[in-house]
């Protein structure tokens, strides 16, 4: 049976081209980027290619690039980073932040700061208002996503920057799930730091970068060799490197046009989903082209995918990240949505492969599988 992927906000597939590109640094070319011999020449070369490309999809300079693992390691080291460098004041975060934003700004409580959480709206955006209240308290560190990875949902983050910077507080943005899918241009959003990952646009998994405004000075997380101008020390990993600074490339390349493809199989989607009696999350406010997130009534989440995969369709039910956690999306409670509506949520992200014969198979089997759980329901009562 074939299988369809609709889940790319947990992961993109490796893009064929940045394959390619990351094949010789997996073979031949395994020089340590700080030798001085001819090996390492080309390793130093192929990272300072890559920190270009990845430079030039966000609008900054190569050197504001500190590579890291991924999305996570860069929001530690953003928020450990300044924490370790700023009095203890307070931390502001929307309530809707992923975990590896959200843990580490709750763990500074132990450090003397003050964490505050801001509301997000019922169609999960965060208000300004709520953000000029938060401000009236010092602040040292503002931390609110650009787009959320369950509901798509897009942050006022260059309005926030604006009052976080009238505060005199550093602002970071997680764009983790905005890049590829809509223009992220640094000096716009007027933030200080800004966290990337590889494999959420076709690149690999493990590679991730954290653009730093040279202006600000963070604490690294990892000491030792000086890698990173100091900012992220170990021996770089080539390979994902070269496959980030490919797959920067590439969503630059296409940005607009997978936008477009992306929001028009989308359209199809919902419009299928609502004819059903879907509820749709976040539809009211603007969000990524690629990301749905709906409802059944009376339908559990978990069991529609699990019915759905065995169909030959790959969807999520809240953020996959967390689905060990039995509990209801904490970014659909923030958005105050029942807990019975939110235990039914399915994430469905679509990814540059997929097709409109795709999806309309797609709707055929969530048509299926929903009949047959409500008749099901409907005998059990
Ligand atoms: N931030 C957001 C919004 C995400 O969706 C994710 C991954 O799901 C991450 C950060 C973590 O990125 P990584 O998987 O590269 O550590």
């Amino acid at each position: 049976m074939s299988f369809t992927y609709f889940d790319h906000n947990a992961t993109s597939p490796l893009d064929a081209g940045v394959l390619e590109a990351m094949l010789p640094f997996l073979r031949d070319q395994y020089g340590n980027a700080s030798s001085r011999h001819d090996l390492g020449i080309t390793a130093r070369r192929a990272i300072d290619q890559a920190r270009e490309r990845v430079a030039a999809l966000v609008n900054v300079r190569p050197s504001q690039v500190v590579f890291t693992s991924g999305g996570t390691e860069s929001n530690n080291l953003f928020i450990k980073g300044a924490a370790e460098i700023l009095k203890p004041s307070q931390i502001v975060i929307s309530a809707i932040e992923h975990p590896c934003v959200a843990k580490p700004a709750a763990a500074l409580a132990r450090k003397g700061w003050a964490v505050r959480r801001l509301a997000v709206t019922g169609a999960g955006k965060v208000d300004l208002h709520d953000v000029d209240v938060a401000l009236q308290t010092p602040t040292g560190i503002v931390s609110v996503m650009l787009a959320n990875n369950e509901t798509g949902v897009i942050q006022p983050v260059a309005e926030i920057a604006e009052h976080a910077r009238a505060a005199k507080a550093w602002m970071h943005t997680d764009a983790v799930q905005a890049l590829g899918k809509i223009e992220v241009d640094f000096e716009a959003l007027n933030v200080h730091a800004m966290t990337l990952s590889a494999h959420k646009i076709y690149g690999p998994k493990g590679a991730g970068a954290l653009i730093v405004d040279k202006r600000i000075e963070l604490a690294p997380l990892i000491a030792g060799g000086g890698h990173e101008h100091g900012m992220r020390s170990g021996t770089e990993n080539v390979p994902a490197i070269v496959g980030f600074g490919a797959a920067a490339e590439l969503a630059a390349s296409r940005l607009s046009e997978l936008a477009l493809r992306m929001e028009k199989l989308r359209a199809r989607v919902e419009q299928g989903l609502t004819q059903m009696g879907a509820v749709l999350f976040g539809a009211q406010a603007t969000r990524v082209p690629n990301t749905s997130y709906f409802a059944f009534r009376g339908i559990d989440g978990e069991t529609l995918i699990i019915e759905l995969d065995k169909l030959g369709f790959g969807v999520a039910a809240g953020a996959a990240c967390s689905s060990a956690n039995p509990e209801p999306s904490a970014t659909l409670l923030a958005m105050g949505i029942e807990p019975e509506i939110a235990r039914g949520a399915v994430r469905f992200s679509l990814g540059s492969s997929n097709t409109a014969q795709q999806v309309d198979e797609y709707l055929k089997a969530v048509k299926l599988v929903v009949s047959r759980l409500k008749n099901l329901t409907a005998m059990a009562v």
